[in-house]
């Protein structure tokens, strides 16, 4: 036994010194440390830069709709009907990720209203396996969906995916024409159907329900697009431009109405419904 491993053991029970790591979070944007409970209360906005940080889907609802609103229940579909394995088995990254989520799944959707006016919003949470769109998904968006044409309110949707929800193979690639169908249901019964795009939107869905809105708005900054930039890049074999798959690039470039600053969210969404909502029935 060493001097130091005697010293060690000699000391029975060193007090634990509280940890400080998580009093700060270091921000993905300009990398400075920022106090974690100011960052919290700026909606994950870095002070600093303005860099607009991931939150996850109950900070989004609550920052989105007034107090009082109420959850539909996440649907229970048939889970791992493919048995799939890869490095780990599907049903096993499910309980992981259920062990860290309050949700059962990556879709939320809160009913209830904005400054006033009622509305039904859907959000994708990207901790919850990266956003990936499964069944599940597919399905609370669709529930989301029928609960605005029910009441005849606007429908907004805040996505954030890696894309589609690769352990469920085509089930998972099927939600894109089954929520594309309910968008068009919304579209007929003449409701406002939003979609607010944050980081990152890309793969499948990108490829339906993100770009299928009657106004898109995007947070600053975030990656939207459908393949990867390196994949891209090597397919046309030339340099992208710099913001290429980010919201002001896109803004630029007519693909979404409007970029919109995380604390303006709110506001922008109320005056849309205003200019959009169905007119009463005289
Ligand atoms: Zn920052």
């Amino acid at each position: 036994m060493n001097w130091f491993t005697r010293v060690r053991n000699s000391v029975p029970f060193l007090p634990k010194r509280a940890t400080t790591d998580n009093l700060w979070v270091k921000c993905p944007g300009c990398q400075q440390m920022v106090f974690a409970q100011e960052y919290e209360d700026n909606s994950h906005v870095c002070p600093r830069c303005d860099h607009h940080g991931r939150i996850g889907a109950d900070a989004r609802l609550s920052l989105i709709l007034d107090e009082g609103y109420d959850t539909l229940p996440i649907p229970e579909v048939k889970e791992d009907p493919l048995k799939f394995r890869d490095s780990a088995k599907y049903i096993d990254r499910l309980k992981k990720a259920r062990a860290k989520s309050p949700h059962r799944d990556a879709f939320l959707v809160g009913e209830g209203a904005i400054e006033g006016k009622p509305a039904v919003v859907g959000v994708q949470d990207f901790g919850f396996m990266g956003g990936s769109m499964g069944m599940a998904v597919g399905t609370a968006f669709c529930k989301g969906a029928e609960r605005a044409l029910t009441h005849r309110c606007p429908y907004i949707v805040v996505t954030a995916a890696g894309g589609a929800r690769m352990q469920e193979g085509i089930l998972s690639l099927m939600q894109m024409p089954k929520a594309t169908v309910m968008t068009r249901r919304l579209k007929q019964a003449g409701l406002p159907y939003i979609v607010v795009l944050t980081d990152p939107t890309t793969g499948g869905v990108t490829a339906s329900y993100a770009m299928l809105g009657d106004v898109h708005i995007a947070e600053p900054g975030a990656l939207i697009g459908f393949a990867g930039q390196r994949v891209i890049q090597d397919t046309i074999r030339e340099q992208l431009p710099d913001g290429f798959q980010r919201a002001e690039y896109l803004h630029q470039h007519g693909m979404v109405d409007m970029v919109v600053h995380r604390h303006d969210l709110r506001d922008m969404l109320a005056t849309l419904i205003d200019y959009l909502a169905p007119a009463e029935a005289a």
